[in-house]
């Protein structure tokens, strides 16, 4: 029994993945997310001339302005997450060829802002630039798309020796000078592709910045946790900073399909 158990894992993360590809280009939840976006833009509005009326009635440093402005701010920065996840949304998920592989995504910076022009490309665990590849520039949405158009034989020799295909993404800037080194090994494996995003920052990509909010989305697995519950099972940490999305309720969240998870939330309320 527990044979047939452990076969099931493979087939059922390929569709899961599978499932993830198609999810990529909806627009649906472009739609969604888009509206989420302009219901927050005005709340921030409105926060922002509630703040100005209360600091010239309290002063600056008055604790209700000093929450009001953490409220903002947090504000913002859900609705930069919005605007964000609305563009994956909205990112069709390229075809891949049975034996080729690539990756695509964006070039950000610590604003979520599109980064244009930059060189994109892959190198291997040395270091060493995979020719086969070649090179992209980033048009002005920040996107990128790197085929590798024959892994297959590859592959194939590489089970053979055990040993994984795996590159990293780097970024070139002006005059070639590179301005970042990705850190994540991505699987060279034929016959799929993988959406990256790059976050331009110090060279800092693994301790991001979060906004405080109760509730983390996890959009890959479209999990939602209750920060205020955590469970170490979560796994908050190993969230990639590109599936972190945050919200201020559950209902946001549900709205846009998440499904609680079992360890914050409960059995009972998870539907896994
Ligand atoms: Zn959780």
């Amino acid at each position: 029994m527990a044979t047939v158990k452990r076969c099931n894992i493979p087939k059922s993360q390929v569709e899961h993945e599978l499932d993830q590809a198609i999810k990529s280009a909806d627009p649906v939840r472009a739609e969604s997310f888009q509206k989420l976006h302009r219901v927050r833009a005005i709340k921030t509005k409105n926060q922002e001339r509630e703040r100005l009326r209360l600091t010239e009635k309290l002063g600056d440093n008055h604790p209700r302005v000093v929450a009001l402005q953490a409220k903002i701010a947090t504000n913002y920065e859900v609705a930069r997450n919005l605007k964000m996840e609305s563009v994956r949304a909205q990112t069709e998920a390229p075809r891949v060829e049975s034996s080729s592989w690539l990756v695509h995504g964006r070039v950000i910076n610590n604003l979520l802002e599109p980064v244009p022009g930059m060189k994109t490309g892959l190198y291997d665990r040395s270091g060493c630039p995979i020719e086969t590849c070649g090179s992209e520039i980033t048009d002005k949405t920040g996107y990128f798309n790197l085929t590798i158009k024959k892994v297959a034989d590859d592959a194939r020799d590489t089970s053979a020796t055990n040993k994984k295909m795996e590159g990293f993404l780097y970024v070139l800037g002006k005059d070639n000078v590179t301005v970042h080194r990705d850190k994540r090994p991505l699987a060279i494996l034929a016959g799929q592709a993988q959406y990256l995003e790059v976050v331009l920052d110090d060279g800092d990509i693994d301790r991001p910045q979060q906004p405080k909010t109760r509730y983390l989305g996890n959009s890959n697995s479209r999990e939602l946790h209750d920060l205020k519950n955590q469970n170490p099972a979560c796994q908050i940490d190993e969230i990639k900073v590109d599936h972190r999305i945050n919200f201020k309720t559950r209902k946001e969240a549900l709205a846009l399909d998440y499904n609680y998870c079992a360890y914050c939330f409960g059995k009972d309320k998870s539907k896994r």
